[in-house]
């Protein structure tokens, strides 16, 4: 049986993390990914492979039943259409490149934006065709804004940050004096600390947009999937990331990640554990308890999720904003503010928000807020996730969103034309787990970023690291929207 968009919708899908010893068939996008159906009623489906990094099929095909055997002509396919994908230069190429396109006078400098790709004089001609544009130099040290934003609409957008997001992420990262900012799907974040040329500041883009190998060297950037930890540089890649995830003479190094929203949160944290604990190897000097400084930065909806993944992270009410995002703009009132956060585990009263946007310091939560997250002293603590003043329910012991109100019927809060005890509403949205809002009114669905198989790994491998969750903790699985259009091949 095919999987398909429809009948994926209408199971659960949970990941199974990858035991040890046991290899995933690859895709372009390196080792797939284990998922498992659920059905409404829990009962498990057929395991099956897929891509971890794309959800449409037309992105990328791949599919293998967990006990299918493959023929050998299928193996050949396989073989031939990684061969295909290959970006049409090798990273060593764009380097030598880059340093080619860069000694070129202003007249010669040319990108395709058809192809999305620096040109060098000699291929000029074959793109005569194509539209391009002139590259001056400040330009070419800026590639997030020469290159078109992969904007697939119903699916692996990408949303750059506005200017405020990102001085203000790199602001803190300086005044929290670290000296090394590895740079998760951030682009624009690498880009800027180059920018301002804050000596000693390095960074590390890890991407799967190979578009930026072009302009970046190669202990700059890695072309990288964070959805399964490939390197599709192999060791070479490898060995980049752990050169710069050693500290010497107090180099401290902190990881800020931005990923397709949609989910996936286990394969991300999984990912993002097996970082830490390569950072910790190499660190080989005391605590093992303490893991790599992280900032993660995604919807404020998926906290419970993301907390029950790694559990040392603590989210913040800073608003995240887009300049390319239709619907997330900072500052406005009501519903049409980001719903972006940042969590993370450095001590959440290091991290300043800014008083002139809004933000204050909650001395009992010792915590920045938002200035209308009023301190709730019966919860005793700052409730409010999305920006909007909430107050205390009695009966629900706790403080819930303002429009809600609370049903006696249903024995919770709830807005007040929620479907009254139906089915088990109390499940909440089968997309993204949020209790607030049932699937079809799931804000993902505007969002439009990556989207993913739904998240939920029923086993955890035995490489889990400390700060991933125990086993078995276990909500109803879900599954995403569309899918995405992905950046890998686009050299
Ligand atoms: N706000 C960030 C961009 C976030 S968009 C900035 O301004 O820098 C998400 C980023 O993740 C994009 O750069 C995209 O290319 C990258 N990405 C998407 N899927 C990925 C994957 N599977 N592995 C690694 N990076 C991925
Ligand atoms: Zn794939
Ligand atoms: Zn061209
Ligand atoms: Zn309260
Ligand atoms: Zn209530």
């Amino acid at each position: 049986m095919e999987i398909s968009e429809a009948n994926m919708d209408s199971f659960g899908i949970e990941v199974i993390l990858p035991e040890e010893g046991k290899t995933a068939p690859r895709c372009p996008h390196g080792p797939t990914l284990l998922f498992e159906k659920v059905d409404n009623g829990g009962s498990k489906g057929r395991r099956f492979y897929a891509c971890s990094a794309c959800r449409d099929r037309k992105d990328c095909s791949f599919f293998q039943w967990e006990d299918e055997k493959v023929s050998k002509a299928r193996m050949l396919a396989r073989e031939a259409e990684m061969l295909s994908k290959r970006p049409r230069f090798t990273q060593q190429e764009c380097c030598s490149r880059f340093v080619q396109f860069a000694s070129l006078p202003f007249i010669e400098k040319k990108f395709c934006e058809d192809c999305q790709i620096l040109l060098l004089p000699a291929e000029h001609s074959a793109h005569s065709a194509h539209r391009t544009t002139a590259v001056t130099a400040a330009q070419l040290r800026r590639p997030s804004i020469l290159l078109r934003p992969l904007d697939n609409k119903k699916s692996n957008a990408q949303y750059l940050f506005t200017d405020r997001s990102a001085h203000f992420l790199l602001d803190t990262l300086v005044g929290l004096g670290y000296k090394k900012v590895l740079c998760v799907g951030t682009p624009r974040l690498q880009e800027l600390i180059k920018l301002r040329n804050l000596e000693p500041m390095k960074s590390l883009l890890l991407d799967i947009d190979f578009r930026y190998a072009q302009f970046y060297s190669q202990d700059e950037f890695c072309h990288y999937n964070m959805f399964n930890h490939h390197f599709f540089g192999g060791e070479a890649s490898r060995a980049v990331l752990d050169a710069f995830l050693t500290e010497a003479d107090g180099e401290q190094v902190v990881m800020v990640a931005d990923p397709p929203f949609g989910g996936l949160v286990k394969p991300l944290a999984n990912s993002f554990s097996l970082i830490s604990q390569t950072w910790k190897k190499l660190r080989n000097s005391g605590d093992s308890n303490i893991d790599i400084p992280i900032i993660w930065i995604f919807p404020y909806f998926f906290e419970p999720r993301i907390l029950e993944c790694l559990p040392a992270l603590t989210m913040l009410d800073y608003q995240v904003d887009y300049d390319n995002h239709p619907l997330y703009k900072h500052g406005k009132t009501g519903r049409r503010q980001s719903p972006v956060r940042l969590f993370t585990n450095i001590l959440p009263k290091q991290v300043v928000l800014p008083r002139e946007e809004g933000y204050r310091f909650c001395s009992m939560c010792q915590r920045y807020v938002c200035s209308l997250n009023k301190h709730c002293t019966k919860c005793n603590l700052c409730p409010s996730k999305d920006g909007r003043e909430w107050k205390h329910c009695s009966a629900c012991g706790k403080c819930v969103k303002p429009s809600w109100s609370h049903c006696t019927s249903c024995g919770r809060c709830a807005l007040p034309d929620h479907p009254c005890r139906q089915g088990d509403g109390g499940n909440g949205c089968f997309s993204c787990g949020s209790l607030e809002h049932q699937r079809k009114a799931c804000p993902l669905r505007d969002m439009r970023r990556k989207n993913s198989l739904g998240p939920k790994a029923k086993s955890l491998g035995k490489k889990a690291s400390p700060y991933l969750a125990k086993p078995g903790a276990k909500k109803k699985s879900g599954v995403a929207n569309r899918a995405k259009k992905r950046a890998a091949n686009a050299l």
